[in-house]
């Protein structure tokens, strides 16, 4: 059973003039015990207010989220706490999620009690999620200034451990650091996965990371979806123009020249203003007329891939050529 189910889900955000933004506008995805499923694409484009949604930070305007088969929709109260047990956010900026006057061990303790964890057992369980993350026991007594950022992430880490969640929505945890503790900060991620069978969701701008980090990867674009598949698919033979382009920007490691050059001019319209059609349009140098008019779905395209994009090759089509 996949421990997320994300259906339809959409998020509306209200601004003066009554415009609505519609941040998310229809995104489906699951993600399976011990999965790691990466969302990418550029700053705006929907991906945190997917996680925010997922933790019922946000309300969503619409569609049906399940985590551990519950529909979350619907929680309130004593329900909701237990609900937030299950699912768990490490963040950018451990400076922002880290309250500064608190030590290292009172913020993994403060997990442990939401946890229910009884008071005598608590010191000793401190000591392991340390020691879990790489962490020697003795920062119990530190403060979040005297770490650096990479231990700062350890500790967060901790902290989301601390509640033994089935689910870690990681946003953009590893893009501030250096390459080198991003890495092992990578590495300690996927440790802790194979020992648990913690399922993630990694949203990261940087497919490099991605790459390394994700077993299915969603490319996401002005709220939706526009590419999901194994991240040998969208890595090795991208389908839709805006993957694509993202790959051409930048070179990652093992990740197809094949694909055609798209080059990504401009900045992303404002999705309080969503161009007509299929909303890369204006940026896409493959547009047609039916694009300007017709919203391209999801569909399976060759390479077994979902995309949506007028263009991209659909699997019958390439099986009939010679
Ligand atoms: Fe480009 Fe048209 Fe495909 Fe959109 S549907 S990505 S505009 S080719
Ligand atoms: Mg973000």
């Amino acid at each position: 059973m996949n421990i997320v189910e994300v259906e339809n889900l959409r998020v509306h955000f209200s601004r003066r003039r009554g415009v609505t933004v519609r941040a998310v506008d229809g995104v489906s995805f699951t993600i399976a015990p011990g999965e790691t499923l990466g969302l990418a694409g550029e700053s705006g484009s929907g991906k945190s207010t997917v996680a925010r949604a997922l933790l019922r930070i946000t309300d969503p305007a619409g569609g049906r989220v399940r985590i551990g088969g519950r529909d979350i929709a619907g929680l309130r109260g004593a329900s909701l706490k237990a609900f937030r047990r299950q699912m768990q956010m490490v963040y950018q900026d451990p400076y922002d999620s880290l309250d500064p006057r608190m030590k290292i061990g009172a913020t993994v303790e403060e997990a442990l009690l939401v946890k229910g964890v009884p008071a005598a057992e608590r010191p000793g369980r401190v000591r392991e999620l340390l020691e879990r993350v790489g962490l020697p026991a003795a920062f119990a007594v530190r403060y979040p200034h005297e770490l650096s950022g990479g231990q700062r992430q350890r500790v967060s880490i901790a902290r989301a451990l601390g509640v033994d969640p089935a689910v870690i929505a990681c946003d953009e945890a590893v893009s501030a650091l250096d390459v080198s503790v991003r890495a092992q900060i990578l590495n300690l991620l996927k440790d802790i996965q194979e020992d648990s069978g913690l399922a993630y969701l990694f949203i990261s701008h940087d497919l490099s990371t991605m790459r390394f980090a994700a077993d299915r990867v969603a490319i996401m674009y002005l709220g939706r979806l526009v590419e999901i598949g194994t991240r040998d698919q969208v890595f090795g033979a991208p389908r839709h123009p805006y993957t694509q382009a993202l790959l051409a920007a930048v070179p990652v490691p093992g990740a197809s020249r094949a694909a055609r050059r798209v080059r990504l001019a401009g900045e992303p319209p404002s999705p309080a203003h969503p161009p007509t059609g299929c909303a890369f349009h204006p940026r896409c140098p493959l547009a047609q007329d039916v694009c300007r008019t017709t919203r391209p779905e999801l569909a399976v395209k060759q390479g077994g891939q979902l995309a949506a994009c007028h263009l991209a090759s659909e699997p019958a089509r390439e099986e009939a050529a010679p």
